[in-house]
């Protein structure tokens, strides 16, 4: 872990008003102790074993991101605990989000993803899908039946490019997106909007994200031979 360089995040993040999640996969427990030290308290994990497993060992007062695709099965292992599901891709998913937080008397904060990428392989709503969605919350919400759950903004990954204009276009269309479904959801507290990693999180935040999600730029490179 980078001390330097998590506390250079900071102070570039301070006047934009910007949060960090410090995306912790693969990083060792101690590492992610180290950082909480420091006063980090949101991390991101996008594996559930894993996150589990670091959940059990590392302080309370951590909020847990679940960052990336998440199976509907899995939902139950860390509905306990986590504090936010980022990349929320179906209706499916929300509606077992739903009923496993109810379960645990808790509310989870939800982020819808949103696919802004040209690459297919990226999971997310496309733009009318999300508008649909937003129509079907609507009328759950209506009917009391999303008890367990806030939508609290979007999240999405642009493509990885070496073309800026692109990723800014793709991170602005996102900033589109979320202005409107503020207004489709006024009942939502959405407030986040997660987009931005290492490697492209200034074009993010020039284009209005809210919250940056950031591994490599913290931690170094990721080894995932290591553990
Ligand atoms: C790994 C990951 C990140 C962080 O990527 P870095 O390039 O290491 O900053 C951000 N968002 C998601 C969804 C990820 O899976």
């Amino acid at each position: 872990m980078n001390t330097a360089a998590y506390y250079n995040l900071l102070d570039e993040l301070k006047p934009m008003n910007v949060q960090l999640l410090a995306v912790s996969k693969t990083r060792t427990p101690v590492e992610i102790q180290e950082m909480y030290e420091l006063g980090q308290r949101d991390f991101g994990e996008n594996y559930v074993q894993e996150l589990v497993d670091k959940q059990t060992t590392l302080p309370a007062a951590i909020r847990w991101h679940f960052i990336g695709h998440l199976q509907s099965n899995k939902v139950k292992y860390i509905a306990p605990f986590v504090y936010m599901i980022q990349g929320v891709d179906s209706l499916r998913l929300l509606l077992e989000i739903e009923k496993q937080a109810k379960k645990n008397h808790r509310v989870i904060l939800c982020l819808l993803q949103v696919h802004i990428a040209r690459e297919e392989t990226k999971f997310g709503f496309s733009e009318r899908e999300l508008m649909e969605l937003a129509e079907t919350i609507l009328l759950y919400r209506k009917e009391d039946k999303l008890a367990g759950i806030h939508i609290a903004g979007l999240m999405g990954m642009a493509s990885l490019t070496e073309d800026q204009q692109q990723i800014r276009d793709e991170f602005k269309h996102l900033k589109t997106l979320f202005d409107r479904i503020k207004k489709t959801l006024p009942e939502e507290p959405i407030q986040t909007l997660s987009m931005g990693m290492s490697s492209d999180y200034p074009i993010a935040i020039q284009e209005g994200s809210t919250m940056i999600r950031i591994g490599t730029a913290l931690f170094g490179e990721r080894s995932y031979t290591k553990g």
